[in-house]
């Protein structure tokens, strides 16, 4: 009998399955790829991505760090430039296998090419079927966007995202992040230079034209390869996330940024919550329901003001994105959350006195 049993060697499933090992469970992850996989991702981590990972990233884990942004919105460019790092440009392949080996370093069990099938809850544990059969006082599912068994549990998000990204290989490595903004509805366009190529990509509400907007990217910029699609969650953690003995951690339980599409970093704190609740449930009785009120607390609040910052951007692009190109400092504070943790409630608090009375009128007058 596993203690945890944890479904998904993504980074939400890695985070948890390393966490729990750490502090003494026996763990088992199963995971239905075998590692390295190919994951389509911009690969971009943000600084609260990496300040959750508690070690240093090896060098060679590392495309690039970048602290010079372009941002663009239709023909109008803004230029970011720090002095500290503002991204870290991983490939997922490597990033995720290495993951995995630190929960495995950490002493967790990993299961490779096993797809979970089947979950039964039996009183005091729960048995999964994986070709074999495996039985944890605890379940964490982290079966990313796409998961059938998250799926039976938490229902649908109320948006779903579609991104689209290829990798083309650079001849000039380049030190800067490009954002297009006003080309997808609830998202935007990229191009992110990983040194040895560009990750080139598009996101936005599923039933928005994102394959004409990366078609565009591309033409414009003749680029060529093979697109790679997959869904994300746009409307923020959301529903049940945690039951009598089962959590749900990362894409599974819709903890991805509805403003940036940034997901690594939910994905690997909400696996160190789960194995957190999960040991102090073996080991003091704490409901498991205490995971969603962490995840809440932490991040799930802050999530759901990203939502509202992305909806009322994207529902006047016009008047809100130029009103960022036209002052600097809106846009520099901004860039705060992503280089300092700046909270989305504190850039909101932030805003709303700064946007000019015009503006707010405008923005009510549509809105009513
Ligand atoms: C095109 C694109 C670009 C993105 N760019 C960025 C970015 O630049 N930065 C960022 O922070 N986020 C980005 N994201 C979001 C990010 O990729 C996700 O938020 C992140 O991967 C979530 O991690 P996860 O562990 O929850 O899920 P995943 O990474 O999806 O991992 C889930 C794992 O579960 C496994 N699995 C599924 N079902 C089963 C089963 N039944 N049995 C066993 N295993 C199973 C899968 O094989 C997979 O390995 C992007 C997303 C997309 C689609």
């Amino acid at each position: 009998m596993y203690d945890l049993i944890v479904i998904g060697g993504g980074p939400a499933g890695a985070s948890a399955a390393r966490e729990g090992a750490r502090l003494g469970l026996r763990v088992l992850l199963i995971e239905k790829e075998r590692f390295p996989r190919y994951k389509p991702c911009g690969g971009a981590l943000s600084e609260r991505a990496r300040s959750y990972l508690g070690f240093r990233i090896p060098d060679e884990v590392i495309d690039a760090e970048i602290s010079r942004l372009r941002i663009f919105f239709r023909d109008r460019c803004a230029e970011i430039s720090r002095s500290e790092r503002l991204s870290t440009l991983v490939t997922r392949s490597v990033f995720d296998e290495m993951l995995l080996r630190r929960a495995e370093d950490a002493g967790a069990e990993v299961l490779l090419g096993r797809r979970a099938k089947e979950i039964s809850e039996r009183g005091e544990y729960v048995r999964i079927r994986a070709g074999d059969t495996y039985e944890g006082r605890i379940l964490v599912i982290a079966d990313g966007h796409t998961g059938v068994l998250s799926r039976k549990i938490r229902p649908r998000d109320a948006m779903t995202g579609m991104c689209l990204v290829t990798e083309v290989s650079a001849e000039n490595s380049s030190d800067r992040m490009e954002i297009h903004f006003g080309e997808a509805y609830m998202g935007y366009a990229w191009v992110f230079p990983h040194g040895s190529y560009l990750s080139v990509g598009a996101g936005g509400l599923r039933s928005s034209n994102i394959r004409g907007t990366m078609e565009r990217l591309m033409n414009s910029r003749g680029f060529r390869g093979k697109i790679h699609g997959h869904t994300i969650p746009l409307s923020g953690p959301s529903g049940y996330i945690a039951g009598r003995r089962t959590m749900l951690c990362g894409d599974s339980a819709g903890m991805v940024d509805p403003f940036t599409g940034e997901g690594i970093a939910y994905a690997l704190r909400s696996g160190q919550i789960a194995a957190e609740v999960a040991s102090e449930h073996l080991t003091e009785g704490c409901d498991i329901v205490e995971y969603q009120r962490r995840c809440k607390n932490e991040f799930g609040d802050d999530l759901r003001a990203s939502f509202l910052l992305a909806r009322i951007m994207h529902r006047f692009p016009d008047q809100l994105f130029n009103m960022f190109m036209d002052d600097r400092s809106l846009l520099e504070r901004y860039i705060d959350i992503h280089a300092h943790g700046l909270s989305y409630r504190s850039f909101l608090r932030w805003l709303a006195p700064r946007a000019p009375a015009k503006l707010i009128a405008s923005v009510i007058s549509k809105m009513v």
